[in-house]
């Protein structure tokens, strides 16, 4: 069994880096067809092939989403697979601390969607570890891995974009964490927790990343700062897709330290300006706006958002939570964004205009006019502006 599993870890041979694919829209199941069937990707699973999905079961409680991977997502991914040919299919991870990915297959719908489609589900933290001598320098000499995760033939990462309290974003590098015991898990964090992460990933590579980039979260990994951003993200690469999320979350990829010592490990690379980026659609446009979050008083910042696409404005709560970080924000700034953005104040105020669409129909002090800016775009371009330099986000002007 030992041969078996080394020989599956050699012949991974490292990620592949092919770049990161982008899909805007409201409908998971349209979105998951367009990156699998329109590029071709399904082609890379054999219809023998055991596969194993990793989604991202943090918490086992009713309010999961933005937090737990969309099962609709999985869903549809399964539903490709099927019709691919692929009958050999597991849904496994291990949940956060205090949950129970066994209860959150009940609670997410995974339970009743293995009887419509025969599929096993394995609750990781039930499985049997194998030791693993992992390949980069930290704390740990080996780690166990869940032997689900290292006999299949094709492993999918299927995490979700968002923040983290401890390591700024979470999304494909830490969602691996779920692959090991829970005493591991915990002991993660009592050591240098973003060199873990590295190391984690020098030695389990998933063979397709797709990310769920739907709803995610503007400060924490278990939720209740809800944002809708209405995306997936597809992928090979963990770095190189972790850092164009952490583009989209306001971050330098750099400053992020798991990301940074996982490319610095030579498991991918988190420049930006080297990373391929192919956006399939545009993102979704929407008549109004409807918050989520208390952002009047979250931001000290105005903000006229009618006619934003949900995307657009995602990426800009979470460049004005990266300027809040910063303590940049005031109320004399004026963000508007979309379509119908309505009445521009006339009275003294540093008028913002994010996207292409408010960019194109007002003058502005600082006009961001890509469809959709990212966040790391849209703080760089406002910090840019006012003069300063950023520390703790890793950007400069
Ligand atoms: S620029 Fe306009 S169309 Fe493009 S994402 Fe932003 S709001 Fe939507």
């Amino acid at each position: 069994m030992r041969k078996k599993i080394k020989d599956k870890i050699d012949r991974r041979g490292g990620p592949a880096t092919r770049g990161v694919t982008v899909v805007y829209g409201k409908d998971v199941s349209i979105m998951v067809k367009q990156l699998l069937i329109d590029t071709e990707a399904i082609d890379r699973i054999r219809p023998q092939s055991v596969v194993v999905i990793k989604p991202n079961l943090v918490v086992s409680r009713a309010q999961w989403k933005g937090v737990n991977t969309d099962p609709a997502a999985v869903e549809a991914l399964i539903e490709i697979l099927k019709r691919f040919g692929v009958s050999q299919i597991t849904v496994a991870d291990g949940s956060g601390m205090g949950y129970s990915a066994t209860k959150a297959f009940e609670i997410c719908g995974y339970s009743a969607m293995a009887k419509r489609y025969g599929l096993r589900l394995v609750d990781l933290e039930r499985d049997r570890f194998v030791k693993i001598p992992v390949r980069l320098d930290g704390p740990f000499e080996s780690l166990e891995i869940a032997q689900t995760v290292l006999e299949c033939d094709f492993l999918i990462n299927m995490p979700v974009m968002k923040a983290h309290t401890f390591t700024s974003i979470t999304c494909s590098l830490k969602n691996l964490k779920g692959v090991m015991p829970r005493s591991l898990k915990t002991k993660f964090h009592s050591v240098d927790l973003n060199r873990a992460i590295a190391q984690l990933n020098s030695i389990v590579t998933p063979h397709l990343i797709l990310v769920d980039g739907m709803q995610g979260d503007l400060s924490s990994e278990t939720g209740y700062t809800p944002v809708r951003m209405e995306r997936l993200l597809m992928g090979t690469n963990p770095v190189e897709v972790d850092s164009v999320v952490a583009d989209m979350l306001g971050y330098v990829p750099r400053s992020i330290p798991h990301l940074d010592y996982s490319a610095a490990g030579g498991l991918g690379n988190c420049d930006l300006e080297k990373i391929s980026v192919q956006d399939l659609n545009l993102p979704v446009q929407g008549k109004y706006f409807h918050p989520q979050v208390e952002y009047t008083k979250r931001f000290q910042c105005r903000i006229s958002a009618e006619g934003a696409c949900c995307t657009c404005l995602g990426n800009l709560l979470f460049a004005l939570e990266r300027l809040k970080e910063q303590r940049l924000l005031t109320k004399e700034q004026f963000f508007f964004i979309g379509q119908n953005p309505g009445k521009i104040p006339v009275e003294k105020a540093l008028k913002i205009a994010v996207g292409k669409c408010a960019a194109n129909r007002y003058e502005a002090d600082i006009e961001i006019p890509s469809c959709p800016p990212s966040a790391g775009n849209i703080y760089r371009r406002v910090i840019s502006a006012l003069g300063k330099a950023s520390k703790s986000s890793g950007q400069s002007a």
